[in-house]
């Protein structure tokens, strides 16, 4: 029997056993542990447990520190069917952004370097004149998300006057982005027009005072109001604020950069449109259906642009180089539309077919039922969504796999086992079992390999 004396002292176990942990996790770092596995040996000694050996304390240290050298940022599968998770961090980002991203971190650039003159030049330079090529704007700016480019907007063109906006387009987005709450920090006092239902041109018409500064649309991304409605449309808005000699700002949340019914997906107002049909400032989302990362897009009338660049908050919001990077990337993608949807991973999972997300379910059908062996699995048709706000109503035909099992909490333990994974896998609940939807699953292997874990 071994004594409490007999526990090793830490500098011995640095010098003999320990040594390796020192050398993979730095000697502090390894020294902490090891103190912290001596103190819980001699507590648990002193209640009467064993007192372990050098080796036992040395394998405890080290199981302390695999698990804090986990990332906290673990990567998933995201099988919930909801391909622009927000939860799970939207867009996932084209192969060429995502290397230039990493050059961009790698090296010095050029970012607001003018190397014609050697002059200071601009961030926006590299990003802008691509944002007016794809969206016909004359000018255009990017700022941290679509959420600080809706505040940026109404400080810097309405502080301390008043934005008409319609009841029905008081959007709560999730994540504690609400129109009303956007305007009060931005100094702006909202006047409220029409009903939730129905808003016509003489409400906004009513509302124009000498103190009016913006008026504002926000697309309904994440609901719809159908019935006995009426909503007025951008061109007929844009008219009315020229009339009123204020701008109109028009939040279109997701937004995308090419006309998605090409794909069969659907229809949701693309930015072009929107600039088209009168807006003097369009707003939207860089890693929503645009399929970049996060970023916020404010697009418009050059003078207001600039208006909205002298702001103190745009350095605030402003980018940095690899995001910079990273969009400049996806947007050259748009200039060949034809190639997108193998490029752009969201739009690539967006436009899987269901028969082949289907034929996927079926292969997968016997491994994974014989890795859950106390579980039912069954091939089923299931519906994914755009996600993130984006064309909530509508869903996408998709397939995937159901697992049931005994008891009525099966499904909660599994998808509790399947989070605990090195690679957790990601489902959701529904009718009483765990559904995989695998539009998402970027090949058998992925889903495979995690399970495998025991
Ligand atoms: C998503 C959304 C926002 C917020 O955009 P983020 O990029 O998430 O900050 C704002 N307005 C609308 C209409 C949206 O759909």
């Amino acid at each position: 029997m071994r004594a409490l004396r007999d526990l090793p002292s830490v500098d011995r176990l640095l010098a003999g056993p320990g040594a390796a942990l020192a050398e993979r996790f730095g000697r502090v770092t390894a020294t902490d542990a090891l103190r912290q596995a001596l103190a819980a040996a001699r507590t648990a000694a002193k209640d009467g447990g064993e007192v372990p050996d050098a080796d036992t304390l040395v394998a405890a240290a080290a199981r302390q520190l695999e698990a804090g050298s986990e990332s906290a940022l673990r990567p998933v599968l995201n099988l919930t069917g909801t391909v622009l998770h927000t939860n799970l961090g939207r867009a996932l980002l084209a192969e060429a952004a995502i290397e230039a991203a990493a050059e961009a971190m790698r090296h010095p650039a050029a970012l607001e370097y003018d190397l014609t003159t050697g002059a200071r030049g601009e961030r926006d330079d590299h990003v802008r004149a691509l944002i007016c090529e794809l969206t016909g704007a004359e000018a255009a700016t990017v700022v941290n998300n679509n959420a600080a480019a809706v505040l940026l907007v109404l400080n810097a063109l309405a502080e301390g006057r008043e934005a008409v906006v319609s009841r029905g387009e008081l959007v709560e987005i999730g994540g504690a982005f609400r129109i009303p709450d956007i305007m009060a920090r931005a100094g702006v006092r909202l006047v409220e027009v029409g009903t939730t239902n129905r808003t016509h041109p003489r409400d906004y018409r009513g509302a124009v005072t000498d103190r009016t500064g913006l008026m504002m649309k926000v697309h309904p991304s994440n609901y719809r109001i159908e019935g006995f409605t009426a909503a007025v449309s951008a061109p007929e808005l844009a008219a009315i604020a020229t009339d009123a000699g204020v701008p109109l700002m028009n939040d279109l949340g997701s937004g995308t950069l090419v006309d998605m019914t090409r794909w069969g997906l659907p229809a949701e107002p693309t930015v072009r449109q929107a600039v088209a049909e009168g807006a003097d400032i369009v707003t939207f989302s860089g890693d929503k259906l645009l399929g970049g990362p996060q970023a916020g897009f404010i697009v418009g009338r050059a003078d207001l642009i600039a208006r909205i660049n002298r702001n103190p908050l745009k350095r605030a919001l402003r980018l940095d180089k690899i995001r910079l990077a990273a969009i400049e990337a996806t947007l050259r993608l748009y200039r060949d539309p034809d190639r997108l949807t193998e490029r752009l991973p969201t739009l690539r999972m967006l436009t899987r077919s269901r028969d082949d997300i289907a034929a996927q379910a079926a292969r997968l059908l016997a491994p994974v039922a014989a890795m859950l062996p106390d579980y039912t699995v069954q091939v089923i048709d299931c519906a994914s969504q755009i996600g993130s706000g984006a064309l909530p109503v509508e869903t996408l035909p998709s397939a995937g796999l159901a697992i049931s099992g005994q008891g009525g909490d099966a499904p909660e333990r599994l998808a509790a086992r399947l989070r605990a994974l090195p690679v957790p896998v990601i489902g959701r609940i529904r009718d009483g079992a765990l559904i995989l939807d695998l539009r998402c699953l970027p090949n058998d292997g992925a889903l495979l390999g995690s399970l495998s874990h025991p």
